[in-house]
């Protein structure tokens, strides 16, 4: 998987990236990501990359020149993108199915925003789509591009080692994940439930499902509508409303 990121604050992503699962990714080459130095594309001695807003006001806009550069020499060093994302809190957000759809294409470029954000040629002269993560403001693109190659990229086989498996994670089937204990088996007076201790299997996996089921029911019920529940979630979802589980 292949990721290429255009920022004014390079050192923003390598901080975000120096360490966990991803900057192994990244070590071991099942990511290669490529960090751009906006400024890079910039002509004058100043090395611009701002201008005032066409109409007033206030802020500063990002010039569309240095952004389609750089992505014109991505597409010529690292070849055509599959994605070109710019990421705004216009954008459509970014949620667990974004990031499958993502981790299924095999080179994403991400272009991070500052200011009031980008002249709006840009999006259509690089053919980019926007990504929001989330309904809040923030003072730039760089954490949200790293969260989106975060979420991506521990869905690319061998970032995320065998045995922490990422199938069972919340969102993965539509469903909140079940709530984890590990030792010591009591602690600040607080047991963990019996079942887990039991080495019942069948009961563990069955009382994992209901606990997911119940939490989704609880904290997140619109998920439920979408989620694709099997036969036994099904019936569990049942007996959870039944006993008005919470
Ligand atoms: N004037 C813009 C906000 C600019 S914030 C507006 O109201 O839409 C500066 C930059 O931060 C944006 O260009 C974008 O790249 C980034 N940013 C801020 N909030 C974001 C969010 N919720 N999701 C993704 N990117 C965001």
């Amino acid at each position: 998987m292949k990721f290429d990121i255009v920022t004014i604050f390079p050192r923003t992503i390598d901080a975000g990236l120096a360490e966990g699962v991803v900057s192994r990714g990244i070590a071991s080459g099942v990511i290669d990501l490529q960090v751009h130095d906006l400024r890079e594309f910039t002509v004058d001695r100043h090395r611009t990359v701002d201008d005032v807003p066409y109409g007033g006001g206030p802020g500063m806009v990002m010039k569309p020149e240095p952004l389609v550069k750089a992505v014109e020499k991505i597409r010529a060093t690292r070849g055509a993108p599959d994605a070109v994302i710019v990421t705004s809190p216009q954008g459509r957000t970014f949620t667990q199915r974004e990031a499958e759809r993502l981790a299924g294409l095999g080179h994403v470029a991400l272009l991070c925003g500052r200011y009031e954000g980008m002249d709006e040629r840009v999006l259509s002269l690089v053919g980019a789509e926007e990504l929001s993560i989330g309904d809040y403001v923030l003072s730039g693109g760089e954490l949200p591009a790293l969260i989106v190659v975060d979420a991506v990229s521990r869905l690319v086989p061998g970032v995320v080692g065998v045995g922490q498996s990422v199938e069972e994670d919340s969102f993965s089937r539509g469903l909140l994940d079940y709530p984890h204990y590990t030792r010591p088996s009591e602690f600040g007076g607080l047991k963990v439930p019996d079942v887990l201790l039991s080495g019942h299997h069948a009961e563990v996996r069955r009382w994992r499902k209901k606990e997911a089921l119940a939490r989704t029911l609880a904290r997140r019920p619109e998920l439920l509508a979408e989620a694709a529940l099997d036969e036994e979630e099904r019936a569990l979802l049942d007996e959870i409303r039944k006993q008005g589980h919470s």
